[in-house]
């Protein structure tokens, strides 16, 4: 291969074939860098020694494809590129073919900052460069990893179809019109939640499967319509069996794919805890900071908005910060659904700055009472705004002051979730998991008495602050999966059409299961240190949805809308003309 040649092959002659990365004409010698998957290899073209190849050289472009023969020779000590894996050798050039030539590239491969659109476009070019090179085949060594783990494990792997029935993750479903059945259509499986819980009833024990799962979202930066994961399930689940079985596949998976020793077991914090130190259900501790508590000694507070407030919590950032920095600070808070930001600010002396100070009594000051060069930046709203207010300060702050190790990688699972939470537009009760979601043993048998405070078996494993993915004990039996249901406002008619199927196995001798799913896109972001999630994945769609290179979704014929019996409305918000 191209990125093989080393000293000690000097004098065998050797066929080396790939794309032309690079050519240089000195009117005499040519060079040609030819490049491969494995590397680059110098090509040397002399017109003397190989006429031929020479008058063939001279009309190569970049990207061409093409096979050289000739002998491999020690480079000259002044020409050595210590940069080159290879660059202390170069083929001394025979004969030359050009296998495939390319037109004038819309884009080189290493120009830099080349608009992504464009790169989508060409992905076949992209791709080829070193980058996604990279990104791709490390994804594919981590997939081979998981799969050998998991089936040492004892995990089978069984595929469950994509054309299916809406299985609610809290997306919306992408729909597919069943020609067969007029006016009938399949869902594309969020996740093979359902079906991976009737492999179980089916007494398959120990399911896995790489699957695809299908997200209409609204697209952020990080989301993507396809996404694929590690899917598992267990019969008679062992969170200790679940856990450890995770954790050896990490540990191999950073091994083998970046030489670093994870250590295990992960550490463990339930949701209460995560939100309470770091306001947030997927904590980043790679650094401290945490939130601390006023709540309690700010009660009767002169100051209003302290006295009033459901919580009053804080974080006390080791540093004097300016007017300029808590202006922004401020923004980032609003951003967040605070009202303000209150503050002290304690300067080299140890003197305290801040508007509210006088309001506060000598026991607030005390309790808050600073470092010289330190600030306490505050929020008081209810415990969820506070929460979400700081959690996201403390972020932004993380960044902001160099505070993360950037090197760490800090794996922890958040346990014990809320089984639900309450969508106040809707004015009714959603499950955070899904709604197949199990309540810890002590919430079992009451969790619809209060449900704002039931817990759930569940749980969720993070890195640097980055959920790669979640999971849960299932209810098994079927009178509680039906009150889970009627708590979520299903209807025992709309349970019948919509898991009339998942009820019926429940009672046909289900065993007790449980699971997780880790998303393999995310965690190939994590492990290639790689901020684009689209760079993670060969053929990604745009933010839009939309492939650049095929133009898919596209048009169908009329004659493909007549057969599925479809007439297309005008597209939303415009007026039939
Ligand atoms: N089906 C869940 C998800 O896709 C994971 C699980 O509960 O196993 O998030």
């Amino acid at each position: 291969m191209c990125g093989d040649a080393r000293p000690e092959h000097v004098g065998e002659t050797m066929t080396l074939a790939g794309w032309a990365a690079r050519r240089r004409d000195h009117g005499g010698l040519v060079f040609v860098d030819l490049r491969d998957r494995s590397g680059v290899t110098q090509l040397v073209i002399n017109p003397e020694l190989a006429p031929e190849a020479a008058e063939l050289a001279h009309s190569v472009r970049n990207e061409f494809v093409l096979r050289a023969e000739g002998d491999l020779v020690a480079r000259s000590p002044e020409t050595v590129n210590p940069n080159m894996a290879t660059g202390e050798v170069e083929l001394q050039v025979r004969s030359l073919e050009i296998v495939s030539r390319s037109t004038p590239l819309p884009f080189q491969l290493d120009e830099e900052n080349v608009d992504e659109t464009l790169r989508l476009r060409y992905r076949w070019l992209d791709l080829r460069r070193d980058k996604l090179q990279r990104n791709i085949r490390l994804r594919a060594q981590m997939v081979g990893i998981i799969r050998r783990e998991m089936e040492a494990a004892g995990f089978l792997d069984i595929q469950t179809p994509i054309l299916f029935k809406p299985t609610p993750e809290g997306a919306r479903d992408f729909v597919v019109p069943a020609r067969l059945q007029p006016g009938r259509f399949y869902a594309l499986p969020q996740s093979p939640q359902i079906l991976k819980q009737l492999t179980m009833v089916a007494g398959f024990d120990r399911y896995y499967q790489i699957a695809i799962c299908f997200r209409d979202e609204d697209l952020r930066a990080d989301r993507v319509q396809e996404i694929t994961q590690l899917d598992v399930e267990m019969s008679f689940p062992d969170q200790e069996f679940l856990f450890q079985t995770m954790e050896r596949m990490y540990a191999r998976i950073w091994r083998e794919c970046l030489g670093i020793e994870i250590e295990t077991p992960f550490p463990r914090m339930t949701f209460a805890e995560a939100d309470r130190r770091f306001g947030s259900d997927k904590p980043d501790t790679r650094f401290g900071l945490e939130l601390e508590d006023a709540t309690e000694a700010t009660r009767g507070s002169a100051f209003g908005v302290f006295a009033g407030a459901e919580a009053v919590r804080f974080l006390r950032v080791p540093q004097e910060l300016s007017r300029g920095d808590l202006a922004k600070l401020e923004e980032v808070a609003k951003e967040w659904g605070a009202k303000g930001l209150a503050y002290l600010v304690y300067d080299a002396e140890g003197e305290v700055r801040s508007p509210i100070a006088k309001f506060l009594s000598e026991r607030e000051l005390e309790r808050f009472a600073g470092e010289p060069s330190s600030t306490v930046l505050f929020a008081a709203d209810t415990w969820a705004t506070t929460s979400r207010v700081l959690g996201a300060l403390r972020l932004h702050l993380g960044r902001e002051l160099g505070l993360i190790d950037e090197a760490a990688f800090t794996f922890l699972w958040v346990t014990d979730f809320p089984m639900f939470e309450r969508d106040e537009d809707e004015g009714r009760w959603t499950a955070v998991h899904h709604p197949f979601t199990r309540p810890t043993d002590a919430w079992k048998d009451r969790f619809h008495e209060d449900p704002a405070n039931a817990l759930a078996h569940a749980y969720d494993l993070i890195v640097n602050g980055n959920e790669l993915g979640g999971g849960s004990f299932r209810i098994h039996e079927p009178e509680i999966q039906a009150r889970v249901f009627d708590l979520l406002g299903l209807g025992p008619e709309e349970q019948r059409t919509k898991f009339g199927f998942l009820l019926d196995a429940l009672a046909m001798g289900a065993p007790p299961h449980g699971g997780i799913a880790l998303g393999i896109d995310r965690m190939t972001m994590v492990l290639a240190g790689e901020p684009n999630l689209r760079d993670v994945i060969a053929f990604p769609k745009n933010q839009a949805g939309v492939d650049p290179m095929s133009g898919a979704p596209s048009e169908v014929t009329p004659q493909q809308l007549d057969e599925l019996g479809i007439r297309l409305a005008p597209p939303p918000g415009r007026t039939p003309s």
